[in-house]
Formats: structure tokens, C-alpha cells, sequence
């Protein structure tokens, strides 16, 4: 059965596209991709080809009658209709970017680790490689690819990809949203036999030591769930206005630097985008409304990767943590947004980006796991992946798997179609979280409390277990204000906007204006515009900051912030 993708204006049942050849030169200097690219696919008689497109100048198109491009939609770009001939078989089109492609960010040296190079990358997750490649940009649709792409004397570039010189090659077929491309003054580490880590010279020994358990990662995901399929595993270490945490590009990793905390403490976004090598991008979702497939079934395998290598502790904790997210997120969702099965129809597929798919999806397989019991579920899921490896599929096809392989109890249609989280959810408890909250109960009462050796884990959980806080007080014996450690920086600094605590604030200010993490920047902006002052002090700041956000950081802040 063909699954219609409300967010493309490709007809794939006509014609598929199965393969992709890249030729780009990245110019700095205009900020644009400029170049050609040849899709391939089998000799048809339909009349025409229709691609996403979305700001891209188009040049020419080779081995075609003719071709116009559509009305731009706001959401979706604008269609590329090329006339084919009888019998064809490909085209190539050439074109060249705009300099505001939602999918690629620009920066200047300044806004770099080394500050003497430019750096550009892509983010095209989740309908944004249409911004810098003429394509049929639907997770539906599955292609190999080559490319060739030149970069400025000084600069690397790489792809997502097997990579030889400024030549790559990706084999096996991926969705659209997983091409990803890179450059800038790189350097390399190697971590072991299949991985490595690619940074700017001044991050990458920082980087590799706070990497160094990926090969150990590997193996772990493998013994349970089969091998891994995609030959090298690395990791890209991005300038911190990366928008993610990381993405999930197949064989090189994206990177925020914020999850360097010098302690491992932070690597659980490694381990979750090593896991999508399996869930994402080996079993894909069809459409942005199967989104939950992909991430909650990441969020389950990573929880499940931290366990095997840092053990249960560590384990326990990341998912009350992300349980506890999950509600307070959740409370401020419209319930159409509650449920793992998105209506996006009209809508940005980023704004189904909420933690319900991440964090209500893993729960739902974890309490899958809890009736079947761990081994039954993992026989489970090994087949699963097996079954619908290099596969696009949809939230029915996984549900009719399940119930044929796996028939369960739990209940299904409640916990995929409804808003909220039901009362038979596997609950994760955490022993280490319970001595925190005893600690932080005798804190309260204005005891001294020893906190060496405190794991960022329970600084979060002592930090939100504390029901408004003496600020001051825990700056004075903590110097929270000068944490480095990005998420026990950001739970301090929402915390000093709810308290309206200033010595803070400047501390905040330079934050914004140098970290672009969504996920960082979306509570604390929208604290700020709760109250007057807040609001003032949210639109100064992101005034100045704006500029160095990724478009995708930018579309999520001027909808809470107002538009520069
Ligand atoms: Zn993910």
C-alpha cells in the first residue's frame, strides 16, 4: 500500500528515485552550494518528475523536454516539475542555494572553536535537505548516493558517508533527511577500529577522551539487536549553534560541543544516535507523523546501551529524568500533540519535535518489555530490525508486526492514538534519586550536605527536587553560576528567571548569545516571556543572539520571542 506524505510534493508511486550523484562546491564567500545534482531512476513513461525544492535557483535541466517551478509554499517549498521524454532514466539538475537555505547554517570564524575559518554544515531533519538538493524529500523514499564536493584550500569537507578525498559514497539506500554534509578546518581522531571523532584542532582531544566508550557502545547495541551495518561509526564535533543535541547521519554522527563535559556525564546523546543506526535509520519512518518509530524506540535502545555499559544505576536514573521531563513538557501540549501518532497535516513537521515522541514512545516499549519480559522483547525487536532493515514503514505496518509476533495486552491504541500517558506505563524508579531527595529535603531545613562526587544526573535531580530554593544560598556553597556543565548550567539559569535571581543573568546572557541548542534555548526564552521584565530582557537579548542561531533555531524562537 502507497503511504501518502503530506509533506512532499513528489509523487513516488510514479517514479522513484533510487540513486543520487552530488557535485557541489561549497563557496564561502556567497554562502551557497553551487553545483549539479544527477537522480536516477527506472526508465518510465510517465510524463513528468516532480521534486522538492525550497529557496534553491535552478539553472538548468539536463536529459529533460522542459521543467517550471511551482509557487513557493510556506511550509513546503515549491515543486520542481521537470517534462521527461519517453523512456527516460535520469536528469540532472543544476543549481545553486540561497545564502538563507533552512538547511544549511554559515558561520563566520567568529562563531567558531579555532575563530580563523568559516564552518558550514547541513541539517536536513526533518524536510529540509530539499533547501540545498533538488529531491524527492520524504522519508519514504530510500536512494544511494555518490558525491564529490569542493571545499576552499584549508577547509575539509565530509559527508555522511564512505569517504575517500572529497569523494564519498553511501551504499546502502537512506531517507532524504539523513544526507548531511560538513566543512570546515577539521581534524581527525581515530577511537577505535570502526570509529573516530572529526573536530576543530582546539576541541579534539577533548572530544575523543569524552568519547572514547563509542567502540564499547557498538559492541553493546550489536549483542543485542545485530550487527551494525554501516561500516564506520564517527562523530562531528559542530560549533554550539548546532540546533540538536545531535543528528543521526549515517556513519558520522552531528554533534552539539555542549555535551563535552569533561566527565562522560552527558554522552547519553552518543549513545542515542548511535542507536538510531539501527532504529531510524536502518528501520525509517514513512512518513513525520510515524516520528515516535524512530525516537522512541531510539530512547529505549539508548536507556538500554547506558545500561549495559555504565550499568543500572546510570540507567535508572536518565529514565526518571526523562520521565519526569516528559510530564512537564506534556502539561503544556495541546492533547492533539499528546499522542505518538501526529496529525501534521497544514503543520512543520519541527513542531511535532516535542519530547512526547521521544519519551512517551520509549515508555510504551518499555512496558511492552515489562509484560513480555527482556528476553521475549529483544528476540522481538533483533527480528524487527531484520525484517525491515533499509525499510521505510508506518505506524500500522509496525502494530500489525507486533500483534502477528508479539501479541501483548498493553494497550496499544490507548497509548499510540490518545493524548497522555496511560496508568499501566512501566514506571522507571531510581534508588540513587531517592538518597537526593533525602538530601535535598535536609538541605531545605538549612543542613550542610556532602555533594563530592554528585553525578550530573543528581545535580538535575537535586536541583528540581528543591521547591523554590534559596538561591543565593546554593550559589554561595555550590557556584552553580559558574557550572560548566551545560545541562546543570541550564537548570540553574531556569531557575534564576523563575526566581528572578540577577546575579545570574549575565551568565545567561552570555549562554544564549553562544549556544544554540534548541533544547536549551526554548525554556529559557519562553520562562523569560512569562513576565514584563522577562520580556524585555528576552527581546534585547534576542536581538543580538538571532543571528547566530541555525534557521531552525530561529523559526522556534521568533514564534515564542517575535521575529527580528
Ligand atoms: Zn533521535
Amino acid at each position: 500500500m502507497e503511504v501518502m506524505d503530506v509533506h512532499s510534493w513528489s509523487q513516488p508511486e510514479r517514479i522513484r528515485v533510487r540513486h543520487l550523484e552530488l557535485n557541489l562546491d561549497v563557496r564561502f564567500d556567497r554562502k551557497i552550494l553551487e553545483g549539479s545534482v544527477t537522480l536516477r531512476f527506472d526508465a518510465t513513461t510517465e510524463p513528468e518528475l516532480v521534486l522538492d525544492t525550497r529557496d534553491l535557483e535552478i539553472h538548468s535541466v539536463e536529459n529533460a523536454a522542459g521543467f517550471e517551478l511551482g509557487a513557493r509554499d510556506a511550509i513546503l517549498g515549491a515543486p520542481l516539475r521537470i517534462q521527461l521524454a519517453q523512456g527516460c532514466s535520469w536528469v540532472r539538475v543544476r543549481y545553486s542555494t540561497s545564502p538563507d537555505a533552512s538547511g544549511l547554517q554559515w558561520l563566520d570564524p567568529a562563531q567558531t572553536a579555532g575563530k580563523r575559518y568559516p564552518f558550514l554544515y547541513t541539517q536536513s531533519q526533518a524536510i529540509h535537505a530539499r533547501s540545498w538538493i533538488p529531491l524527492q524529500d520524504t522519508p519514504g523514499v530510500r536512494v544511494t548516493f555518490q558525491g564529490r564536493v569542493r571545499a576552499p584550500a584549508g577547509l575539509h569537507a565530509v559527508m555522511a558517508a564512505e569517504r575517500a578525498g572529497e569523494h564519498f559514497r553511501m551504499q546502502r539506500p537512506v531517507p532524504s533527511y539523513l544526507i548531511a554534509l560538513a566543512a570546515g578546518a577539521l581534524e581527525f581522531k581515530p577511537l577505535g577500529e570502526r570509529c573516530g571523532v572529526f573536530a576543530e584542532a582546539e576541541l579534539i582531544d577533548t572530544a575523543a577522551r569524552e568519547f572514547a566508550d563509542t567502540e564499547a557502545m557498538v559492541r553493546a547495541v550489536e549483542g543485542m539487536y545485530g550487527p551494525y551495518r554501516w561500516g564506520r561509526y564517527d562523530l562531528l564535533v559542530l560549533p554550539p549553534s548546532f540546533p540538536f543535541g545531535g543528528m543521526e547521519n549515517p556513519c558520522l554522527t552531528f554533534a552539539t560541543p555542549t555535551i563535552l563535559a569533561g566527565d562522560k556525564s552527558l554522552v547519553s546523546l552518543v549513545a542515542h544516535e548511535l542507536a538510531h543506526s539501527w532504529s531510524g535509520n536502518l528501520v525509517t519512518n514513512a512518513t513525520w507523523s510515524d516520528f515516535w518509530l524512530n525516537e522512541g524506540f531510539t530512547v529505549y535502545l539508548e536507556r538500554r546501551i547506558l545500561e549495559k555499559v555504565y550499568g543500572q544505576d546510570r540507567e535508572e536514573m536518565e529514565a526518571v529524568l526523562g520521565r519526569r521531563e516528559l510530564d512537564r513538557e506534556m502539561a503544556g501540549l495541546p492533547e492533539p500533540d499528546r499522542v505518538l501518532h501526529l496529525e501534521l497535516t497544514g503543520r512543520d513537521p519541527d513542531d511535532g519535535c516535542t519530547l512526547v515522541p521521544y519519551e512517551k514512545g520509549a515508555l510504551l516499549l518499555r512496558t511492552i518489555e515489562r509484560e513480555v519480559g527482556r528476553d521475549r522483547f529483544d528476540a522481538f525487536l533483533r527480528s524487527y530490525f531484520d525484517h525491515f532493515a533499509f525499510q521505510s514503514i508506518t505506524t500500522a505496518d509496525f502494530l500489525d508486526y507486533l500483534r502477528r509476533e508479539l501479541p501483548v495486552t498493553t494497550a496499544l491504541d490507548e497509548w499510540i492514538y490518545r493524548p497522555g500517558v496511560p496508568l499501566d506505563a512501566a514506571e522507571p524508579r531510581s534508588d540513587a534519586f531517592q538518597r537526593i531527595e533525602a538530601a535535598a529535603a535536609r538541605w531545605q531545613q538549612g543542613q550542610a550536605i556532602d555533594t563530592s562526587g554528585w553525578s550530573t544526573q543528581l545535580w538535575l535531580h537535586f536541583l528540581r527536587t528543591l521547591d523554590t530554593p534559596d538561591q543565593a544560598r546554593l550559589d554561595r556553597e555550590f557556584h552553580l553560576t559558574d557550572a560548566t556543565n551545560s545541562e546543570i548550567l541550564h537548570q540553574w539559569l531556569l531557575m534564576a528567571v523563575r526566581s528572578g535571581y540577577e546575579p545570574a543573568f549575565p551568565r545567561m546572557e552570555e549562554f544564549l548569545k553562544t549556544v544554540g541548542r534548541r533544547k536549551f534555548l526554548k525554556p529559557l526564552y519562553t520562562e523569560l516571556m512569562k513576565t514584563p521584565a522577562g520580556k524585555e530582557r528576552a527581546r534585547r537579548i534576542y536581538q543580538s543572539a538571532r543571528a547566530g542561531y541555525h534557521p531552525i533555531a530561529q523559526t522556534t524562537i521568533d514564534a515564542l520571542v517575535g521575529g527580528a
